[in-house]
């Protein structure tokens, strides 16, 4: 499929819905695609009793303006339970979210619209929006992370996404504190300063540094020590997952001279091991920013469900519609 501006609006496609569940608010959005949004919504993510009711008054409230919803995505906050063949599927599970561990939003969401929901993480989601309309165009071997209140990431093989027996955690991947960094606890509830999250998100450079992320100047020393963690984590990916491209978001990297330190510094770190990396034109090409921004995740949803009407199985991957294979 192809997203543009100028495409025009098709009115027989089915209604979807599509939701981002995040951990500070809900987009909800009704339409049959990502450029034909008709109603959309956010709700702040307080407790399950409040915020659940309020999306479900939503899409009532849509189907009653626009007609049935044929199938509704819904990307979410983690961890939570996408395995199918699990008796928990639909879980949210073990958050530090208050009141959200084992609620299973998707048995709430579907008992109440009456709705085939096709579930998975919210960086899944962004993952396929970008890989669909952004940054990922053309290239079937991903890895999108975004680097904000947390570090969450997502993977693509051959146009599919892998999922084990869960869904990866890149952000708790555990690497070393860089020399030079300060002693500070981290900012990991499970790993203090053992794993990236702990050392390189948002509230990790706000503990550092005593400063928001967003106020450390250009030139702060901070921006470096970022890099490296940055550069470490993208190193590993490569190692292990071979992509071909690696799509950095999130709040965090609205520093854009963090692009150029992060390419040099993986350079650095992979020292000519990998053939396919050797230049500087490579790793532009390799580490490369969100295109969609805060969108990602909404357009995810929504394609989400429109892979669910395509009648394909939740466990084929992504459908082949979306993707082209490089
Ligand atoms: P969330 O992860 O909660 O969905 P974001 O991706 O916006 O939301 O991440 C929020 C984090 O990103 C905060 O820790 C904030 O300090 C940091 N952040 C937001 N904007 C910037 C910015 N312009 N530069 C650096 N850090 C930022
Ligand atoms: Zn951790």
């Amino acid at each position: 499929m192809s997203f543009s501006s100028d495409s025009v609006r098709c009115k027989e496609r089915p209604l979807l819905g599509g939701i981002e569940a995040g951990g500070t608010k809900f987009v909800c959005a009704v339409g049959s695609a990502p450029d034909d949004i008709r109603e959309t919504q956010t709700f702040p993510t307080t407790e399950p009793e409040k915020t659940l009711p309020q999306v479900i008054d939503f899409f009532q409230s849509c189907v009653r303006t626009h007609g049935a919803i044929k199938g509704l995505g819904l990307g979410c906050f983690g961890p939570v339970d996408i395995d199918q063949t699990s008796t928990s599927w639909g879980q949210i599970t073990t958050t530090p979210k208050p009141n959200w561990s084992g609620v299973n939003i998707v048995k709430v969401l579907s008992e109440a619209l009456g709705v085939a929901i096709e579930f998975d993480t919210d960086v899944n989601a962004a993952l396929l929006a970008e890989a669909t309309l952004g940054a990922g165009r053309n290239v079937a071997d991903l890895v999108y992370v975004t680097i904000g209140t947390g570090i969450g990431g997502a993977l693509m093989s051959g146009g599919r996404a892998i999922n084990g027996s869960m869904h990866p955690e890149i952000g708790h991947m555990q690497i070393a504190r860089e020399e030079g960094d300060t002693e500070f606890e981290g900012s990991c509830l499970f790993h203090g300063a053992a794993c990236l999250e702990g050392l390189a998100s948002g509230p990790a450079i706000t503990v550092r540094w005593k400063t928001p992320a967003h106020e450390l100047g250009m030139d702060h020393s901070g921006w470096e020590l970022q890099s490296k963690y940055l550069a470490t984590m993208c190193a590993n990916l490569a190692l292990i997952l071979s992509p071909r491209r690696i799509i950095l978001g999130g709040g965090v990297m609205q520093q854009p001279h963090l692009f150029p330190m992060i390419r040099s510094n993986l350079q650095q770190k992979l020292a000519y091991y990998l053939p396919q990396l050797n230049t500087a034109a490579d790793f532009e090409q390799f580490v490369v920013p969100a295109e969609l921004g805060q969108k990602a995740g909404i357009f995810g949803a929504i394609l989400m469900a429109q892979r669910l009407t395509l009648n394909h199985s939740r466990q084929d991957g992504f459908a082949p519609e979306t993707y082209e294979r490089q």
